[in-house]
């Protein structure tokens, strides 16, 4: 058993059977919501009867967040706090909420109070039935409609399109999922927004239902236009996990073979012309054309080999979180 293999069944075992659910919520300045979101989902879950624990990830906040969540973590035993080095990013903080997470259920949420804590009960209700991951689905979301909610159709289209996972919303954080789904999931980048694609590849069984969104009441949003790239670029990477990650000799070799079989073929012929005919092939750009071909062809050939290599250190090697924790507050710390 690897490391993380260890790590991942010590954090099964764990599961503590009395929890109904652990919500992790990933803070980066979010100082001002913190209050109302703990105290709502407090109330959401205590008048649904569910025992509940929360986890706030604190993401390296400047704004005293994670003071703030150090001293409400003492005081109540309800909510524990992680607090990272530095701000890693939304995707490592999730991360190191799902490690801390002790329920069989765990539900995600934003710290800035759009997602409404009142849609839980719905959430668990929905992964009762038998899903594996219920993904919210923000029907009147209340963003900026150029710079946001454009984008973010585009990119839902797209990534329905090459996951093959068909949601109307990926970017929801409002999520519930089984714990087994997200306990061996290695996360990377800003990847938490294809946990669904992610989840599908390993064969889980996805559903959505509508949720609420209100508009940012305090703080500002962390991302902007960028994130449209950096979302197209993940989608990217995703698309060759699902379908080439096991065999990366398959795209390049078959490339580098094309390539170095064009340009071969390409050679012979000037040889053909230099040798046979007489002609002078020396300043013709077919002849840079073969070369070219040929040491791009050996070029994609090997690096499908070390590739392959790199693939199968990947899947066999021993593996480290992608974050690293400061402390871990609360009176049920394990
Ligand atoms: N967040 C985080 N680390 C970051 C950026 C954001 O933990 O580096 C948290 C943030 O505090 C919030 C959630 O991730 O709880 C979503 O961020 P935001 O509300 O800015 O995104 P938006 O709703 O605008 O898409
Ligand atoms: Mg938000």
């Amino acid at each position: 058993m690897t490391l993380i293999e260890e790590s991942i069944e010590r954090r099964l075992l764990i599961r503590d059977e009395s929890l109904a659910v652990s919500v992790i919520v990933p803070v980066y300045n979010e100082v001002e919501s913190l209050p109302h979101l703990i105290t709502e989902i407090a109330k959401s879950l205590t008048e649904s009867g569910l025992s509940y624990e929360i986890i706030c990830v604190d993401d390296g906040s400047k704004d005293g967040s994670a003071q703030l969540l150090k001293v409400e973590a003492q005081k109540r035993p309800d909510l524990k706090a992680v607090l990272l080095r530095r701000n890693y990013g939304q995707t490592a903080a999730m991360a190191a909420g799902f490690y801390y997470a002790r329920s069989h259920s765990i539900v995600t949420l934003d710290g800035d109070l759009q997602n409404d804590p009142a849609d839980i009960p719905l959430l668990l209700a929905k992964l009762a039935e038998g899903y594996d991951l219920v993904s919210g689905w923000r029907q009147k979301r209340q963003d900026a409609a150029l710079t946001r909610l454009l984008p973010s159709k585009l990119a839902n289209l797209l990534i329905g399109r090459v996951t093959g996972v068909k949601l109307h919303d990926y970017g929801c954080s409002l999520k519930a999922y089984r714990a087994e789904v997200v306990a061996d999931m290695n996360l990377y980048g800003e990847l938490h927004r294809f946990l669904p694609a992610l989840a599908y590849i390993e064969g889980a069984n996805i559903t959505e239902i509508p949720v609420r969104h209100h508009a940012r009441r305090f703080g500002q949003s962390k991302y902007g236009l960028g994130r449209t790239f950096r979302v197209v670029m993940d989608l990217l990477t995703i698309y060759f996990m699902k379908t080439f990650l096991t065999r990366p000799m398959h795209v390049f070799g078959l490339f580098g073979l094309l390539s170095t079989a064009l340009g071969t073929t390409l050679g012979l012929y000037l040889t053909f012309l230099k040798l046979g005919l007489g002609q002078s092939i020396g300043n013709r750009p077919l002849l840079i054309l073969a070369v070219l071909l040929v040491v791009g062809g050996v070029q994609l050939f090997s690096f499908g080999l070390l590739a392959e290599l790199l693939m199968r250190t990947y899947h066999e090697s021993q593996g480290r979180p992608i974050y690293r924790v400061r402390e871990v507050v609360g009176k049920n710390v394990n």
